[in-house]
């Protein structure tokens, strides 16, 4: 047990017996050019083989289950489980998939009938899908009320180091927080703010935080409606490093580089060199790092700079490192420093919501298991 989460050596006795394993084999895919689609990246299939492997060294038969893209509820080609059944017979030989949950509406709804099919002849249940924790859908929350069940190895480890994180991290503690959205995440910063001893921030957020401190931030991307929420935050006591310089383009739309203040017409799309290095500084002399967004449009390489040099600070720290974040990992992985960070989240929603709240959906069910209860 994890507290009082189960993990696999509280299923007992596991041979001979059928385990759906709720995997996240969520990857991305291409179209093969004879109009099938292919697996690019098969990272989340390898990463779920310790728990497939430890169940089936046990004489257990393993059926996964996970969900691909958005489908609404029904069939949809692009969207089919098999090129990924194709890679996981290859990873793991005779282990099934189920097709997609999500063509089925009683996935996301959670209803009984598609929970009740999903356990049909199933013995034991093993949540290893960190990224969908935080949603309390049917493959989710609904086995654990039926069947002895547990958490997967990537679970367990996603949910150790997070939970240390938010309880017991060593000082100082800083987060680093950019992307695109303040409202997706001031739920997160409230929640930071009680733990971090500092938070130092950058991305589109910060010209929300700016703006709250009466700077001009040109055209640049800015939610009104925060304004106020970020000021209460700057006045919260602790401190909160904005960027001192800012890049992007002018009115014109050349590349240019700013200081606090940006010209109207003008457009902010990374921190500047100077604020780059002032980050850089208070992620070397941390013991606990969290990062959270990129710092800029990364994507745009003349955008880049800002992300890259966070990037490599979390590599060159000797602080605990943690990321969490979709494009976060996706710029490390850019960057090739993915191997340097102590742990990189394979969830991005669901890592922010479980160092906001200290739980999600699918840890409450797996806590109210009939192995546990
Ligand atoms: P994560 O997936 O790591 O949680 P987000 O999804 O919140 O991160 O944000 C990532 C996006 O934010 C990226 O696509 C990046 O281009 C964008 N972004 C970051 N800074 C800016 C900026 N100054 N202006 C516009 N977009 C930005
Ligand atoms: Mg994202």
């Amino acid at each position: 047990m994890h507290g009082d989460l189960p993990e696999l050596e509280d299923l007992g006795d596991v041979r001979g017996r059928r385990v759906l394993v709720r995997t996240d084999f969520n990857v991305p895919m291409e179209d093969d050019g004879t109009g099938g689609r292919r697996v690019t990246d098969d990272f989340r299939i390898r990463a779920a083989l310790p728990t497939i492997e430890w169940l089936r060294e046990r004489g257990a038969s393993v059926v996964c289950a996970s969900h691909l893209g958005r489908p609404k509820g029904k069939p949809e080609a692009k969207y089919s489980m098999k090129p990924v059944a194709d890679r996981l017979d290859e990873l793991a030989p005779g282990v099934e998939l189920l097709e997609n949950l999500r063509f089925d509406a009683g996935e996301e709804a959670n209803t009984e009938e598609f929970v009740a099919r999903l356990i049909d002849g199933v013995d034991m249940y093993v949540d290893d899908a960190f990224g969908a924790a935080h949603r309390a859908h049917a493959s989710i929350v609904g086995p654990p009320r039926f069947v002895p069940s547990a958490m997967g190895r990537l679970l367990a480890k996603e949910v150790e180091v997070l939970l240390a994180l938010r309880e017991r991290p060593r000082h100082p503690f800083v987060a680093v927080l950019g992307g695109s959205k303040i409202s997706d995440k001031l739920g997160v910063v409230e929640a930071l703010l009680g733990v971090v001893d500092s938070l130092v921030i950058g991305g589109a957020m910060c010209f929300t935080f700016l703006a709250a401190q009466g700077y001009p931030i040109g055209d640049s991307l800015f939610e009104p409606d925060q304004v106020d929420t970020c000021r209460r935050l700057l006045e919260g006591g602790k401190p909160i490093h904005l960027p001192e310089d800012i890049t992007g383009v002018d009115a014109d739309g050349k590349y240019a580089t700013f200081g606090r203040r940006l010209p109207s017409g003008a457009k902010g799309f990374d921190i500047g060199p100077g604020s780059a290095a002032a980050f850089t500084d208070i992620i070397m002399e941390a013991r606990t790092v969290f990062w959270n967004g990129p710092m800029g449009m990364f994507e745009d390489s003349r955008f880049a700079h800002g992300t890259r040099t966070v990037a490599q600070a979390m590599a060159d720290t000797k602080a605990f490192t943690v990321v969490g974040g979709g494009d976060s990992a996706a710029a490390l992985a850019q960057f090739g420093l993915e191997d340097s960070i102590d742990h990189v989240s394979t969830g991005g929603g669901a890592s922010l919501e479980l160092l906001e709240l200290g739980v999600l959906p699918g840890l409450a069910a797996l806590r109210k298991a009939p192995n546990v209860s």
